[in-house]
């Protein structure tokens, strides 16, 4: 995309001299910056690096070789003679850091342990995974990660203290894993360091704390004295005397990419509001004389304005008192507001600068977001401001600056774990595999290489028992026959998470009377059954329409919706699967009302979520907020229930959508068995409702669910799903039902109600306490859910056992059938009922 070029963006005259001048290094058009200035502006890693360098280096050289040579007594010296501080110990006892976290200002703590969340959830997902691959038959390789042992994290003090730091190192290595984490920073005059950094240590998880600052901890973690352990990597930021001793130990510990002064550009376009613009501009440049800030803008007026909000908000914002010095100097120095002529030119120059924050004030920033290349990280939507992600976003704020970001990443989960490989080959592969390694290892002159590969081929290390001309014989025959049993195909793996997923097995064993999966006792809708016999000749030959836009046409209108708001699916199954597929990617958790449809934890498994089971709140309604603190991607309800048969509230449901954080599924399989419900206040574009034509509609044969929502969720569903679920035939059967047969379909509903009245009066009367249901079934307590379940079995009777519900125990769920099996029920469930026996004494709610 191109912007159109404003004339007043090329060439001179791009800011008023007044406005902008005085305010910021650079200004004019970016094609207009003389080789000398874009070299300052790309290359500005180098050009602080080095002075810094050379001046603190001979320093930092001593002060590492006496913490090497004297350990704790050198610690002690730097701790008198640069901190003022005569230490006792060198390590902070655990109760100061409790103390610490304990007296924190309220306020602060929450924000902190807010913070800590986000970081938690997000460094979270980036835990790498185990990987096997097959490269050639017979060749397995591998990738296991480990967390490292022990790393040690630097948190500067002095002047100001960071809690921040701590957070952004400390939580990641604990979520890696780190079997310890270590803190060193600068003592105040307590001895202690600054109690916000301790607070802040203790939210983290970090392990030891040292009072220790500047060169001489970096030494102490590197090396390890008496007191400080040897670590294993060193993070975090800190001063000049900080960063040198970090280069020095580099050579013996691994340290973190290298930080310099704090930097934001910010590319906008004409939508963006200048004073925010500025904001930016100010808030980065607070950090530090030599930070910078550069805005690259669509036409002059926009720079211009971002100019003079600048000037104003310096003058007289009284944000801007306290660090005035600071951001004056930044900005003369380092700052910039320039205009490039298209988007293009912008994100190239962004690409080469290569931020450590950048800010897309943009139309179309996701569009841009695809094009960067080079950021440490970046900024879009409405809220976008760094001041977020350097607090409580969840994203580190530990990012390469200086034009590093063209070669390093922030800080991650992934700077404290790291893999080995496994390769796994077999006696035929290694057979195969010689000649050519043998070939290579001659070439760069490795002859014990080319040895051992060839003994291979040879068969020399086949099973010691063998004879020398059979393993002869048998290495010939590996060599020569590939598709040998012991080479291909080697034994085919499924995902790992299928491990803990049960084949589906409801028990179809036919019976007389089958009251067990909550199909409509009264046969196939006439209409459908007329549809499917009179199929045209041709009906089966070609494909139905990919998305059975028909059918979304019919099931719109009886859903009061548009046949945007619908996707159909090879039964309400596949609607659910394919909407966990389209709104989650594997790792990410699905928290559930239980109990609930069994297939729920086995469909999350299945698309390797984490199922979570969040127990029914009071008169078995939804816990909503049980479920939102559950901070699952994706919130399952089913109302009215199964197999409990009873409604979650309005209220519950209402509460669920505005909180969620991603999608909410809401099961409304039994729905026409229940009253209406009034989901117009509560439409949201997370919301999905799950229906189909399996129960009321007596065609759980066709398999047809549908789902109800937002279009552009609809359309993720439908991808996920895939095109042709629904076969002709059923879909003409369905649009038959849907057009002909519903006054077929409230009779049923009508006989079903009234026969669930009867049947729960009657098996209440014999002793039984069923749930109390809004649907075609009933779930009813029983101290043995097989013992019963078999009893009625032996009649005839087939109903579905459940075995240790939540907050009910065992129960029987019976469908909802005609009178005359009903009554059947009550008999064979007379000579067990809980009257007679004396079984069921307990009181059934959660
Ligand atoms: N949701 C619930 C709550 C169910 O009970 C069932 C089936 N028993 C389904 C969805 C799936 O139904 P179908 O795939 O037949 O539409």
């Amino acid at each position: 995309m191109s912007f159109p070029r404003d004339p007043r963006a090329n060439g001179t005259g791009t800011i008023g001299e007044a406005d902008a001048t005085a305010v910021v290094r650079w200004t004019g058009t970016l094609a207009g910056l003389s080789d000398a200035d874009r070299a300052a502006l790309i290359e500005r890693g180098s050009a602080h690096a080095n002075p810094v360098l050379a001046r603190v280096q001979a320093t930092v050289e001593g002060i590492v070789a006496r913490v090497r040579r004297d350990g704790d007594a050198a610690l002690r010296e730097l701790a008198r003679a640069f901190d003022g501080v005569e230490l006792d110990a060198l390590e902070v006892p655990r109760s100061a850091i409790t103390a610490a976290l304990e007296a924190l200002d309220p306020a602060l703590r929450s924000a902190l342990e807010r913070s800590a969340r986000n970081l938690r959830a997000f460094h979270n997902a980036q835990l790498p995974r185990a990987l096997e691959v097959e490269t050639e038959p017979g060749i397995r390789l591998g990738l296991t990660s480990v967390a490292l042992e022990r790393i040690g994290i630097y948190a500067p003090g002095g002047s100001a203290s960071y809690p921040s730091s701590v957070l952004m190192a400390g939580v990641p290595a604990r979520v890696a894993g780190v079997a310890e984490i270590v803190l060193c920073s600068p003592p105040d005059q307590s001895g202690h360091p600054a109690p916000a950094v301790l607070a802040a240590a203790a939210i983290a998880g970090v392990d030891r704390v040292f009072a220790l600052g500047g060169a001489g901890a970096i030494a102490s973690l590197a090396y390890g004295t008496a007191s400080v352990p040897r670590v294993n990597r060193i993070v975090g930021p800190g001063n000049a005397y900080v960063a040198a001793a970090k280069r020095l130990v580099s050579h013996d510990v691994l340290i973190d990419s290298p930080a310099g002064p704090s930097e934001i550009l910010v590319l906008a376009d004409a939508t963006a509001n200048p004073t925010r613009i500025a904001r930016e501009l100010l808030a980065q440049a607070e950090h530090d004389p030599l930070a910078c800030a550069i805005a690259v803008v669509f036409g002059a007026d926009l720079a211009t304005a971002i100019a003079r909000a600048l000037r104003d908000l310096l003058a007289h914002d009284p944000a801007c008192v306290e660090r005035h010095d600071i951001i004056s100097a930044a900005l003369r120095g380092q700052g910039g507001i320039l205009t490039a002529a298209s988007l293009d030119e912008a994100i190239a120059f962004a690409n080469a600068y290569a931020p450590e924050h950048l800010l897309l004030a943009l139309a179309d920033a996701r569009g841009a977001l695809s094009r960067i290349r080079n950021a440490g990280s970046v900024f879009l939507g409405d809220g976008g401001s760094v001041a977020f992600g350097d607090y409580m976003t969840g994203a580190n704020h530990v990012l390469p600056t200086g034009g590093w970001a063209r070669a390093c990443s922030g800080l991650s989960t992934l700077d404290f774990v790291r893999t080995t490989s496994w390769q796994e080959i077999s006696a035929g592969a290694a057979a195969r595999l010689a000649d050519d390694v043998a070939w290579f290892a001659e070439a760069e002159r490795l002859p014990a290489h080319s040895a051992v590969a060839r003994a291979f081929a040879q068969g020399e290390f086949a099973a010691s028992h063998a004879q020398p001309h059979a393993r002869a014989a048998s290495a010939a025959a590996a060599r020569s026959q590939p598709g040998t049993k012991e080479q291909w195909p080697q034994p085919l793996r499924p995902r790992a998470s299928y491990a803990a997923i049960a084949l589906y097995g409801s028990d179809r064993a036919p019976c007389e009377i089958d009251l067990s999966d909550n199909t409509n006792p009264f046969g196939t809708p006439p209409a459908a059954r007329r549809a499917l016999r009179a199929a045209p000749r041709d009906a089966a030959r070609r494909y139905p329409s990919a998305y059975s836009d028909a059918l979304r046409r019919e099931l719109a209108h009886y859903a009061g919706a548009t046949p945007e708001e619908i996707v159909t699916g090879c039964g309400s199954d596949d609607i659910l699967d394919a909407a966990l597929r389209a709104f989650t990617v594997p790792g990410d958790r699905l928290a559930y009302m239980d109990p609930t449809f069994s297939m729920i934890p086995e469909f999350a498994r299945m698309n390797g979520l984490e199922p979570i089971a969040v127990a029914l709140g009071p008169n078995f309604d939804a816990d909503a907020d049980a479920m939102l603190a559950t901070g699952a991607r994706v919130l399952y309800l089913c109302s009215p229930n199964n197999p409990t048969g009873t409604l979650v509230s309005a209220q519950a449901i209402a509460r669920v959508v505005a909180g969620a954080p991603g999608l909410v599924i809401l099961d409304r399989a039994y729905a026409e068995f229940s009253a209406a419900l009034p989901l117009a206040g509560i439409a949201s574009e997370r919301l999905l409702v799950v229906r189909t034509l399996s129960k009321a509609f007596g065609l759980a044969g066709l398999r047809i669910g549908y789902g109800v929502g937002a279009p552009a969720m609809i359309e993720a569903i439908a991808k996920a799903r895939g095109p042709f679920k629904v076969n002709a035939l059923a879909e003409r059967a369905a649009i038959a039902a849907l057009t002909h047969d519903q006054a077929w379909v409230a009779a049923g509903v009508r006989a079903v109600l009234r026969n669930r009245r009867r049947f729960v009066s009657d098996i209440a009367a014999l002793g039984f306490a069923p749930l109390p249901s809004r649907a075609n079934f009933v779930l009813v307590p029983v101290p043995d859910a097989s013992t019963a379940a078999g009893h009625l079995r032996t009649r005839g009777i087939a109903v579905r056992p459940f075995h240790a519900l939540s907050g009910v125990g065992d129960a029987l769920r019976i469908t909802i059938g005609r009178r005359r099996d009903l009554d059947r029920v009550c008999e064979a469930l007379a000579s067990f009922a809980p009257a007679h026996t004396g079984a069921l004494s307990r009181a059934v709610c959660p």
